[in-house]
């Protein structure tokens, strides 16, 4: 009997890899992978990085992009820059969730803000994107950043501090997640902020299900007077296309952007500009129910 060579049938060139992330049970996005540069397991998640040729490096957590390092300016500096340029002195900036470092390091931009503190829960994520995103978490070395390990939610409901802006970055609305997105969790921050003070928050894409920003929307307008939503363009995220929710005790984003101060600085800012400031809040029709 002939023996049959094996290699006779392996293709000439180590195999490509592939990730696909599920948006819905019918789509999702699909791109190559050089490598994984990590795997690991948290006390709270699984956290990947991949090297890919297309997005660079991407961090994964529980299966799920949170960001990659050729459009997470989009995310980090729409959550930050609209409240910071709103808000006509802010001082004091606290963010929840956010371990990859990029809403605060985008927050450290900003040469008037005295005091930056985030409360993550998960020491792993923070650790992971020292090592594998130095630029992006470059915040953390700043000398007005103090990070502290604890859930948010227990944070914040203990709090004696106060805040003029307050950044929920957190993951989706599952597992340690999920209370972050409640009306008992945003009436917390309410309390934890300033007379003058502002939250924004990541509220999904409203594409494929509106509802989830929808909950989201009506549960921040029982606590403030002044709740606006906002669009951005990521092409990573679910259909593309990302929601922000600001919620403010009294400056309006779209009456009180502080033009004199944003042309009196430069800040190496990529996506967010004047125009920016005041289109993300023109909702195309099919949304118009906020
Ligand atoms: N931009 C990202 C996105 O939406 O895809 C979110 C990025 S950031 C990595 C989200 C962070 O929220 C994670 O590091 C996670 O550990 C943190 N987080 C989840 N639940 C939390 C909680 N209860 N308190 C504090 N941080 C929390």
């Amino acid at each position: 009997m002939t023996k049959i060579k094996e290699d006779k049938f392996l293709p000439p060139e180590s195999p490509e890899i592939w990730f696909t992330e599920k948006h819905t049970n019918n789509c999702g996005i699909t791109f190559k992978v050089n490598k994984t540069l990590y795997s690991g397991r948290s006390k709270y998640q699984r956290i990947d990085i991949l090297e890919t040729p297309e997005f660079g490096r991407v961090m994964l957590l529980d299966g799920l992009v949170m960001l990659t390092q050729k459009d997470e300016f989009v995310y980090h500096e729409m959550i930050t820059q609209i409240p910071l340029f709103t808000h006509k002195n802010p001082k004091s900036y606290l963010v929840i969730g956010g371990g990859d470092g990029g809403t605060v390091s985008r927050v450290a931009l900003h040469p008037e803000i005295e005091k930056i503190t985030e409360v993550e829960i998960d020491e792993d994520v923070v650790n992971v994107s020292k090592r594998f995103f130095p630029e992006i978490a470059s915040g953390y070395n700043d000398r007005r950043t103090k990070l502290i390990i604890d859930d948010g939610i227990k944070f914040i409901e203990n709090s004696e501090s106060k805040y003029d802006i307050v950044t929920v970055d957190s993951t989706d609305p599952f597992g340690p997640a999920e209370g972050l997105f409640s009306e008992k969790f945003y009436n917390d921050i309410y309390n934890s902020l300033t007379d003058t003070g502002i939250l924004t928050v990541q509220s999904e894409t409203p594409f494929y299900d509106i509802d989830a920003t929808k909950v989201i929307y009506k549960n921040l307008k029982k606590s403030f007077p002044i709740v606006r939503v906002y669009l951005a363009f990521i092409p990573t995220y679910p259909a593309g296309v990302w929601s922000f929710c600001l919620a403010s005790k009294m400056y309006d984003p779209l009456i009180d952007f502080d033009e004199k101060r944003f042309s009196a600085v430069s800040l190496p800012l990529k996506y967010y500009n004047k125009q920016i400031h005041k289109a993300v809040f023109a909702l195309p029709s099919v949304y118009n129910v906020f």
